[in-house]
């Protein structure tokens, strides 16, 4: 039986360096890191030398960096912080959100709360077809009362690249006028193959997860630009800044400062591999199997992500069918399948709704082979011509 892995935008497995940086602070290197005796402050020492790492990576203050428990708290912490940061501190003021139709839902359902609850106004931009937010858009839904721009770096069911550096200029170019407004950016898919310097990007928060990029899960950060005040989120401790209460995971923490690390030594070689067995994937899919379609722009693209619409067939029925295979794949986000209802990100771009259901997102990574790929493709021929032998719509 295979055993094919094709889901890394799901999850990615722990590096063995990772593992081995993490192992003494589950047992020997056990300390709080908020007690004052020296098991604390080996603990200490242990997240601060892991902030200044991460730091250097993102090419920021240590001070800059929020360790939270992963990307959906990242996000949650950056808007809901700010907005109820302004909330308390100028009333009578509504402010105004600008976000994408096709953020994570970790972006989308918290600006739709704030919205739910009369605390904010909220424009979601549409992507144009191909998955690509036009900056011209940005620019022209900005208002009087907009104080926060939020927008993902790689789109996670998709894999398109936003124009990140290019509304980063927009925003300084404002606040150079006197504006107040802020960018935060999603870079949880983004990190492992594309520029995370924060100066460049022009950010002043972004969101980071660990298990995305091979470190651990239930760890991840979020950047805060110096002078950025955001609201707590969770009370009950002094630490990070008494923004976010609760013992500080400190294996976790070592482990997402070494895969960070590794993703510093990285060659970029391995993105190109990895681009090369997409298009590989992608052009024989296209050719091969009738009435696909390729979702998302093919070149504005991460390197691991391959996104196809088969037509007539639920990609619910692809995945079972794959995975009886020993393929693991998915349909839309690893969040929202087991719901019948079609991908917001996929209605986003103007598919319809059927297009919208027969699609599969697969995700590929270092240790993925074009044998992978060959016997993937074998079997998918053979499923996607079963299921429309089936299909009342073909
Ligand atoms: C996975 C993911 C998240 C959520 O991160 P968790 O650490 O799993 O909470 C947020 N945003 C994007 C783009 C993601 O891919």
């Amino acid at each position: 039986m295979k055993n094919i892995y094709l889901d890394y935008a799901a999850t990615s497995p722990v590096k063995k360096e990772v593992l081995k940086a993490m192992m003494p602070y589950f047992s020997q290197e056990f300390g709080n890191a908020s007690s004052i005796h020296k098991f604390g402050r080996d603990a200490k020492k242990a997240i601060e030398e892991s902030r200044r790492s991460i730091a250097k990576f993102l090419n920021c203050k240590p001070e800059e960096i929020i360790f939270t428990s992963g990307g959906t708290e990242s996000d949650n912490l950056a808007i809901r912080g700010l907005i109820e940061e302004i909330y308390y501190t100028y009333k009578n003021f509504k402010p105004h959100i600008i976000t994408s139709a096709f953020e994570h839902h970790a972006v989308i359902d918290v600006c739709r709360d704030l919205e739910k609850k009369g605390l904010v106004e909220v424009t979601y931009l549409k992507p144009s077809i191909k998955g690509v937010i036009n900056v011209k858009s940005v620019s022209d839904a900005i208002r009087k009362n907009t104080v926060l721009i939020s927008m993902m770096y790689v789109n996670n069911e998709i894999g398109t690249v936003q124009p990140i550096k290019e509304i980063g200029k927009l925003v300084q170019k404002l606040k150079a006028k006197g504006k107040k407004l802020y960018f935060h950016t999603d870079a949880v898919q983004a990190i492992e193959y594309f520029d995370g310097d924060v100066k460049k990007l022009g950010v002043d928060m972004m969101s980071l997860s660990a298990h995305k990029f091979g470190g651990p899960k239930g760890i991840g950060a979020l950047f805060v630009k110096k002078g950025v005040k955001l609201h707590h989120q969770n009370i009950g401790g002094a630490q990070e800044h008494n923004l976010r209460g609760g013992t500080y995971n400190t294996s976790g923490i070592v482990g997402m400062a070494k895969a960070i690390e590794l993703l510093s030594y990285q060659p970029s070689a391995i993105s190109h591999q990895l681009a090369k067995l997409r298009d590989y994937f992608i052009d024989r899919i296209l050719k091969e199997i009738p009435d696909t379609r390729l979702n998302g722009d093919a070149k504005l693209r991460s390197p691991n992500n391959i996104n196809i619409s088969f037509k007539y067939i639920e990609g619910e029925a692809i995945l079972l069918h794959l995975d009886m295979a020993g393929i693991a794949a998915s349909s839309g986000s690893a969040c929202t399948s087991g719901s019948l209802e079609p991908s917001h990100v996929l209605l986003s771009l103007g598919l319809k709704h059927e297009d919208a259901h027969g699609s599969i997102r697969f995700t590929i990574g270092e240790v993925t082979t074009k044998k992978d790929i060959d016997y993937t493709i074998k079997t998918l021929k053979k499923i996607v011509k079963r299921l429309r032998e089936m299909s009342p719509f073909s």
